[in-house]
């Protein structure tokens, strides 16, 4: 499989070649030529495969320059019960009759983005190995991110992290989660600003490309096409658990309905290419919070960045973006593939109209990739916090709330609607006291983290010093 730009770059590249890099060098985001076709034969032929059997066989359709025995064991490596807590990796649970909640959230960090992060890691480490190159990971987080990927490359061989994070503003737990790892690879340097002051030292020092080659300096954001065809397995997990009673019957393929908390949009951007593939998936949920970016969108066609002052700070946090990056995959399909009209619509025309209106004809293309979409807000996320609580003793994060919210509004008889669970509660303990009055459970062997020692060098706002800092520790 050879990958190209969004933006026009008909340069065919290999995935290792893309694994390491950011955007394509025309500012695009790297994409699959096409979509291998999974048929019924094959899917049957997947059911009985454990959760690393099933990523190696879909992963193996868009690699081919690792041999298929070293992908296996990487695979293997990244989904363990011991890192996610159950044979399943992703388990679903019954909610209402014909809703369900699929797990991402059970491994290190208690966010779905371990399941991308844990096998970028093993990638990683294989792929420095195999040129014996090194590389220092700078980044900027506001909790779920940087946690992630610090759990992901902790102890691997040739990399290191660096880790910017607003000094106090993530929640205890977060901040006890990344600030109390050991190893001497992951450096967390707590910024005495924002979240966007620890993102413009990420830029300011990226946009040094004298320092950036010398220091060897990558990124692990979600615009990483290896993060999101790690989640397109999670899809048809999902997909194989929900099915398995109609399976057994001998009923044929039966289609399924999936509801996504969106913010940068890499998860349920991996939705569609699961669904082109041929995943009988019938309808994605889109579901925002009070920051609606994508929902305007695919209830109007415009597409309308918000600033700073624009975006709100909201009890799923996760979700608060004023642009979402993975989009422009989404739309470059949408567009069929014409990477110079993408190119336009998210160069140009977002610098110069802060975004886009698709013309009738693309905006009549939608409806055949099955997106719905709908919003929530705080006063939902208490509602449905506490209802699922009450009603069937289950315990969501304000995330997950999100989705299950707005997969309310859009459930189809006969049609299972799964919810994705990505985060666990525990991870944002002061909404669920507000809408509970009680304290979230926490995992076994998590309960007192916020005592461990802490590893962490506060910084001022400061770009030189943060270089200075990779420098020395590098
Ligand atoms: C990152 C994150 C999201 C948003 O996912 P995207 O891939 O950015 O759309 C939603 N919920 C939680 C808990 C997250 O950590």
């Amino acid at each position: 499989m050879k990958y190209v730009s969004t933006r026009g770059d008909r340069t065919e590249r290999g995935f290792s070649e893309i694994l390491l890099e950011g955007l394509a060098p025309d500012g695009g985001l790297y994409m699959p030529v096409s979509y291998p076709k999974v048929d019924t034969a094959t899917l049957e032929r997947w059911r009985s495969l454990s959760y690393a059997g099933l990523a190696f066989e879909i992963l193996s359709l868009y690699i081919d320059d690792i041999p298929p025995a070293d992908l296996r064991r990487l695979v293997d490596q990244a989904y363990t019960e011991a890192v996610f807590g159950t044979p399943e990796i992703v388990p679903i649970r019954p909610l209402e009759p014909g809703v369900w909640i699929e797990a991402l959230s059970n491994g290190p960090t208690l966010a779905f983005k371990d399941l991308a992060m844990q096998l970028l890691g093993a990638l990683f480490e294989y792929e420095l190995g195999r040129r014996g190159q090194t590389l220092n990971i700078l980044g900027a987080t506001s909790g779920d991110t940087g946690s992630a990927a610090e759990y992901a490359m902790r102890g691997k061989r040739g990399v290191n992290v660096f880790m910017l994070s607003p000094q106090g503003r993530m929640s205890p737990f977060q901040q006890a989660q990344m600030y109390s790892l050991p190893d001497a690879n992951i450096h967390n340097l707590a910024v005495e600003g924002v979240f966007d002051d620890c993102q413009d030292i990420v830029k300011a020092v990226s946009a040094d490309l004298e320092f950036k080659r010398r220091w060897r300096i990558g990124t692990v954001n979600s615009i990483n096409w290896a993060r999101l065809l790690a989640q397109v397995v999670y899809y048809y997990a999902g997909w194989f658990q929900v099915t398995a009673a109609a399976a057994r019957r001998g009923e044929p393929l039966p289609r399924v309905s999936f509801a996504v908390p969106a913010g940068n949009c890499g998860n349920i951007c991996a939705g569609p290419v699961a669904r082109m593939m041929g995943l009988p998936i019938e309808q994605l949920v889109l579901a925002t919070n009070e920051n609606d970016v994508l929902d305007e969108f695919f209830r109007t066609g415009t597409y309308r960045v918000r600033g700073r002052a624009e975006t709100h700070e909201t009890s799923s946090p996760s979700m608060d973006i004023s642009k979402a990056s993975n989009f422009e995959r989404f739309v470059f399909d949408l567009l069929g593939r014409d990477g110079a009209r993408t190119g336009e619509l998210f160069g140009p025309a977002l610098v110069r109209d802060g975004g886009f209106t698709l013309r009738p004809d693309e905006k009549a293309r939608l409806p055949a990739y099955g997106f719905v979409s709908g919003r929530s807000t705080h006063a939902d996320r208490l509602a449905t916090i506490r209802d699922t609580w009450q009603r069937f003793g289950s315990m969501i994060d304000t995330h997950t709330a999100d989705g299950l919210k707005v997969a309310r509004e859009h459930l189809r008889p006969g049609v299972p609607m799964l919810v994705l669970e990505t985060a666990l509660p525990a991870k944002f303990a002061s909404t669920i006291v507000e809408a509970l009055g009680r304290e979230p459970v926490r995992p076994p062997g998590l309960e007192g983290i916020e005592s461990l020692p802490r590893r962490c060098t506060v910084v001022p706002v400061d770009v030189e010093r943060v270089k200075r800092y990779i420098e020395t520790h590098a």
